[in-house]
């Protein structure tokens, strides 16, 4: 059996967390003794410098448990982190980290140096550029913010591990594995790279920031916080994933990264061989969790032959800014991988959408500080499935 712990803790309370934190690294069988003299890094869920109570980022509260346990027990400890346009110093402002930071004198590593890991399995994304600091580590505690997406339903243990690629890096990854399903493939091939495509093979563990998280419109500034009251933990990605989404009450199947991390094997080869330790999830399934509602129908649409831009523009929803919250600021511009978004034209108060070029990724939507990228259906979208 696969263990996956679930934790209930319904506050950001340092004695809670470590508490809970520490019952769910017992629950799936982790020594605490194995951070001793180790280097372990933390890989938090730094999307975009933004205030902690609209729950975009791994809480900081979160984040310093699991650096105090790591201490406590002799390790050191790394922050290792790369968001896609701001700097990690300015997500930390944001985000309340400089004092904990300080406190636990964590180590944070530039991140100019860049390694390859390979896929050891054949796969179509073999070959993927990661930050080098990740693979100095002896140890990696992957912290990812249970949210919903637009593009892969959920960012749990598995999208997190994205964060491992430089920058704006990740933006190209968008073009080269554009749609929900060839993404979420893709980001099980670079999950399948973390895993076994290491020179030296480390523990990895993936411990959910389940205390609040994001329903509706996630993972951005247009997602809306919503009290999950638990914390997750597991060795496998998929795993761990499949008893998240049971949790928000999803089927794991409308999951892409889910199903699709069962159908490969990776680190657990059924549903049945799942363990849910601790709680009774059965108990603790939320009601009525939003889902992001265009997440749902895509991963149908990606199935369909007839995925083409002309396509795309009648049954897919598209991203517009809406002019009473745009500021211009174009960060939408920056992580546009389609090189879809233009600056503002004359007196217009919005940038310029190009949806033939537009791949439907909704990073501009994601990442919008302002959350003024709205979602317009399709006019045939309601024939799809999931909508
Ligand atoms: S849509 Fe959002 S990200 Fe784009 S320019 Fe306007 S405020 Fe900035
Ligand atoms: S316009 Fe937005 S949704 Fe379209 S490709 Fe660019 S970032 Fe992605």
């Amino acid at each position: 059996m696969v263990p996956v712990s679930l934790v209930k803790c319904t506050e950001y309370r340092n004695d809670l967390l470590e508490d809970a934190i520490g019952q769910s690294l017992a629950n799936i069988g982790f020594p605490l003794a194995s951070f001793e003299n180790k280097n372990v890094a933390l890989k938090p869920n730094f999307l975009m410098a933004s205030a902690v109570e609209k729950a975009i980022i791994t809480h900081p509260a979160f984040f310093r448990a699991v650096a105090k346990i790591v201490q406590d027990h002799g390790g050191r400890v790394v922050l290792v982190e790369s968001p896609a346009v701001e700097s990690v110093k300015r997500v930390m402002k944001k985000g309340e980290y400089g004092p904990i930071v300080e406190e636990l004198d964590v180590m944070i590593p530039s991140n100019g140096r860049k390694g390859v890991i390979f896929n050891p399995d054949e796969r179509k994304f073999k070959r993927f550029e990661v930050l080098g600091s990740a693979l100095d580590a002896d140890i990696i505690i992957n912290l990812p913010k249970l949210k919903t997406h637009g593009l892969t339903a959920i960012t749990c243990a598995a999208k997190n591990l994205f964060g491992l690629i430089p920058g704006l890096d990740k933006s190209q990854w968008h073009m080269k594995a554009s749609g929900t399903v060839e993404f979420s493939e893709m980001i099980l091939d670079l999950n399948e790279a973390i895993l076994y495509g290491m020179k030296s093979q480390k523990p990895i563990l993936h411990l959910v920031d389940g205390v609040v998280g994001q329903e509706g419109k996630g993972p951005g500034p247009s997602g809306t916080p919503r009290k999950i009251g638990a914390i997750l933990a597991g060795t496998s990605p998929v795993a761990t994933d499949f008893v998240a989404a049971d949790l928000l009450g999803f089927d794991y199947r409308q999951i892409p990264s889910v199903a699709g991390g069962l159908e490969r094997k990776l680190g657990v080869s059924s549903a049945t061989e799942i363990e849910c330790v601790g709680e009774d999830i059965d108990r603790m399934r939320l009601e009525n969790f939003k889902p992001s509602k265009h997440s749902m129908s895509t991963a149908t649409y990606d199935r369909w032959p007839f995925n083409r831009k002309g396509f795309r523009n009648l049954f897919t929803s598209k991203p517009v800014p809406q002019v009473e919250k745009c500021t211009l600021c174009y960060q939408c511009k920056a992580i546009c991988p389609a090189g879809a978004i233009e600056k503002a034209e004359g007196s217009k108060k919005v940038p310029r959408y190009d949806y033939d070029k537009c791949i439907r990724c909704y990073c501009c939507m994601e990442i919008c500080p302002e959350a003024a990228v709205d979602l317009k259906s399709g006019v045939l979208e309601w024939m799809m499935p999931g909508s």
